[in-house]
């Protein structure tokens, strides 16, 4: 059975209290290695020893930090089977999307900010005849960064690369539910030669190494990705201690079709945005709204190629669809299901479990899931799922669907598709939303300010934000 260590003082550490969790694959249901079940013991000794390599990493220049992360890069580039295979195996996702996306994508990220510090500048504002003031901007100290379960390494690396790049140390927590790539990542900086104690990984609960990582004093800095009642728990903790922080949290997404659209774009790319990772991507379209004169043709289209994609194994690349991440999120999706039928809704394809035979006969699978006739200010319409799961209703203006998209108390992504260029322009403004795509979906620029609006969360990831968000901007003013 693997043994998943804690990353701390660049060693490789079982718990203080040397209790663990189990840890398992939901694919099979089985438990297939143990984690450390560590707490604010753990927590503080890996502050402390990002305390001590601090004052060395956040002087060490850019040039060195740039080849560190470069090399990290690197290994993650050179050990893509084995991360890809490893995350899929910890998450359930098809291994051909871990090969495809998460993988190289944690590998992006640190060559993102890697290369994206030796392009950063700050400004300088010239007062003419009188000052010249400039700003330094200077990395913070020890960040703490804490991740959620559905894009395991892509989005621990989305947080630890900009952080360590602009000179921080790093105390992270991957989720509990899905570890085992944060531990691969671990035994790559340390072949890197990262410096020891300059990235520090606990794992464990949230309620246990989150909060200490949340709480701690010496911690004034945090990144968060996950649930928006967690988001709100953190903040509770950490605005009085006046932590600086990043919250990227759930969202509702809607999916606006009009009548115009390039219809089979429209059609192939929102089966997509509707179930790529079994629905469970923060930006996945949920609420499918569609212009009435178009509405039975696309549901009917769409609703015969969801029946047609196949829940299967996740190793074989034939499955569009595999585990969900575990038993309990897979019972929470199927009682939203029960959920809407009492809503009134009809449940046009999927709607359970799916069964699969040989050895993920014990796994958490479900079946994607189509959902029509409820309104839009149901429970189901309102509340985030995050699974295999959309609804589909129609609409007949502009106004209409405005008030529909912006009706929950989520605003992270939202789609459009027409080929009316004056109305994209026009319902992108009006969408209460962080990120807007028009005929596409998840096509990602990591230059491009990343994160949402109302409780989807405070603050932006991606591009330079990241770069400002982790320093503390200081001015410096000279007398002419
Ligand atoms: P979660 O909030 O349950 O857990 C996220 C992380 O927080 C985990 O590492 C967990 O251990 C930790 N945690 C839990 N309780 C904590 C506490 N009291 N203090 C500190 N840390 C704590 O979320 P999840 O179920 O892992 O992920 C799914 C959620 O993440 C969904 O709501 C989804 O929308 C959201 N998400 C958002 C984005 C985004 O960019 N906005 C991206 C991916 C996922």
């Amino acid at each position: 059975m693997q043994q998943i260590k804690n990353y701390i003082n660049g060693q490789l550490l079982d718990s203080v209290s040397g209790k663990k969790l189990e840890n398992c694959n939901p694919a099979t249901g089985e438990v297939y290695s143990f984690l450390p079940d560590s707490n604010e013991k753990d927590v503080e000794i890996a502050v402390q020893s990002a305390l001590q390599a601090f004052p060395a990493w956040s002087v060490a220049g850019i040039e060195k930090r740039s080849n560190i992360l470069l090399k990290i890069a690197d290994l993650i580039e050179q050990n893509l089977e084995k991360f890809a295979l490893a995350e899929t195996n910890d998450n359930g996702k098809p291994l051909w999307l871990s090969r495809k996306v998460d993988i190289p994508r944690a590998s992006s990220n640190f060559r993102f900010y890697a290369t994206a510090i030796l392009h950063h500048s700050t400004e300088t504002h010239y007062l003419e005849n009188n000052a010249l003031n400039y700003t330094l901007r200077s990395p913070i100290g020890v960040a703490g960064c804490i991740s959620p379960w559905n894009l395991p390494l892509y989005l621990f690396t989305w947080k630890i690369a900009p952080a360590l790049a602009t000179g921080n140390c790093v105390v992270a927590k991957p989720s509990e539910i899905t570890p085992m790539t944060a531990f691969l990542l671990s035994e790559i900086c340390i072949e890197a030669g990262l410096p020891a104690g300059v990235l520090n990984i606990v794992h464990g609960l949230g309620h246990k190494v989150g909060a200490a990582i949340s709480g701690h004093p010496q911690i004034p800095v945090i990144s968060f990705t996950g649930g928006t009642s967690t988001g709100a728990q953190i903040a509770s903790v950490a605005a009085p201690m006046f932590k600086k922080m990043s919250l990227e949290l759930g969202g509702k997404n809607p999916n606006i079709l009009f009548s115009d659209c390039n219809f089979e774009a429209a059609l192939n790319t929102t089966v997509q945005s509707s179930f790529a990772n079994q629905g469970q991507i923060c930006l996945c379209g949920s609420r499918i709204f569609v212009e009435r004169p178009l509405y039975e043709k696309f549901k009917n289209a769409f609703v015969q190629k969801v029946s047609e994609m196949q829940v299967g194994d996740p190793l074989l690349e034939e499955s569009k669809l595999a585990a969900v991440v575990s038993k309990q999120h897979m019972e929470k999706v199927l009682s939203y299901i029960e959920l809407a039928k009492q809503e009134g809704g009809n449940v046009l394809c999927g709607g359970r479990q799916a069964s699969v035979a040989g050895r993920c006969e014990k796994g958490w699978f479900i079946k994607p899931t189509v959902i029509e006739g409820l309104p839009f200010n149901c429970r189901t319409n309102q509340e985030e799922i995050f699974g295999p799961v959309v609804t589909i209703m129609p609409f007949d203006t502009e106004e209409e669907v405005l008030m529909y998209a912006n009706s929950t108390k989520y605003g992270l992504a939202a789609t459009l598709w027409t080929n009316n260029l004056t109305r994209a322009h026009r319902m992108a403004e009006k969408l209460h939303s962080g990120i807007v795509w028009i005929n596409c979906w998840l096509l990602r620029d990591l230059r491009t300010p990343f994160g949402g609006v109302k409780n989807s969360g405070v603050g932006r990831e991606g591009g330079f934000e990241a770069l400002e968000f982790f320093t503390e901007p200081k001015n410096v003013c000279i007398k002419l």
